[in-house]
């Protein structure tokens, strides 16, 4: 490869909103086999919001009431209290809309203390009382309903039903426990980007295959994938953080040229290891965390860019020949 040619599809795969780290990535992006995907701000927007209709135990501190004599608060805002406290997009959607309804209410959120992020998992800390009930802290936590059963809190029938049924149709469930007790189920939701499945498309006719790698709940994860063209046998869900870079190594270990494409904080360490032997891709609209990581930067935050990117290595590359 020619230093003009390069600099040439450097150029043109800029004005597409690809952005390059070096010229040796045109060569890698060219080679690629194998796109793994993020599901949530990748693949979807990342924008969730709170599925009022899916959720359940909204309202009723009734589980609850028999153990202590605490006054009935509503369970989302007990979680939207915590999840004020973090970034991720679950929590962002649950804080939304347990503000409103504080609004409504002509209230606010109770404080937090002791607040906890387990990363991966959900959230955890003591909401204290609020002026009209000062003095009734609750210890609470949030997230994912396997997390909450390794916490000894079992979920009673109608909460997991309600679980099951938001999560088979791509929902994000989520428990909040209070004082060691199941109080609801809320279930969050984004969308599919409207580029994802034509690009998903795209890539396969350029011989590319591509894989899910999600945190989330594997029901939801399947839901996506059938929405977006990609074979349920490549779906990997309910990935900690931690082990999405394994997922990584273990494509490359069998041969696999990968590219990654993530957005989050916990995408990170998957981009870098994608980068030793074939790339990182970040949405635009992603983390720092993961733009530092990447080599590849996709400004519109958008699969199509990914296409781009492939099509103008292979088109550089072939006329330098
Ligand atoms: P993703 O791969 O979709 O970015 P994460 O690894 O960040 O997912 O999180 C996996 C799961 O853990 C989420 O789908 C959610 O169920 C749970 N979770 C993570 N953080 C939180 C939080 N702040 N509140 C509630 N649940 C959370
Ligand atoms: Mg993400």
């Amino acid at each position: 490869a020619t230093p003009t040619a390069i600099l040439v599809g450097s150029g043109r795969a800029a004005q597409l909103g690809v952005v390059i780290r070096g010229p040796e990535v045109l060569e890698l992006t060219r080679s690629l086999d194998t796109i793994v995907l993020d599901k949530t701000g990748t693949i979807t927007t990342g924008r969730m919001s709170l599925d009022t209709a899916a959720s359940a135990g909204i309202g009723s501190e009734s589980a609850l009431q028999g153990r202590s004599a605490l006054p009935t608060i509503d369970p989302l805002m007990l979680a939207g209290a915590l999840e004020a406290l973090s970034e991720h997009p679950v929590a962002a959607a649950i804080t939304a809309a347990a503000h409103k309804r504080a609004k409504i209410g002509g209230s606010r959120l109770p404080g937090v203390e002791g607040f906890v992020n387990h990363e991966g998992r959900g959230v955890t800390g003591r909401v204290t009382g609020t002026a009209s009930e000062p003095g009734s802290a609750r210890e609470v936590a949030v997230g994912r309903a396997s997390w909450i059963a390794e916490r000894g809190i079992a979920l009673p029938g109608h909460l997991s039903n309600a679980l099951e049924a938001a999560e088979s149709t791509g929902a994000t469930g989520v428990v909040v426990a209070v004082n060691g007790r199941a109080a609801a189920v809320l279930a969050v939701r984004d969308t599919v980007r409207a580029s994802s499945a034509t690009a998903i498309a795209e890539l396969r006719t350029l011989g590319i295959r591509p894989i899910l790698l999600t945190g989330d709940n594997a029901r939801a994860a399947a839901h996506v994938a059938g929405q977006v063209g990609i074979d349920p046998a490549d779906v990997r869900a309910e990935v900690l953080p931690a082990d999405k870079r394994d997922v990584v190594a273990g494509l490359q270990a069998s041969g696999a040229v990968v590219g990654m494409v993530g957005d989050g904080v916990n995408d990170a360490a998957a981009l870098a290891q994608a980068g030793t032997r074939g790339l990182g891709l970040a949405m635009g609209s992603g983390t720092d965390a993961a733009i530092e990581a990447a080599d590849i930067t996709l400004v519109r935050a958008d699969l199509d860019a990914v296409v781009a990117a492939v099509r103008v290595s292979r088109a550089t590359l072939r006329i330098i020949k």
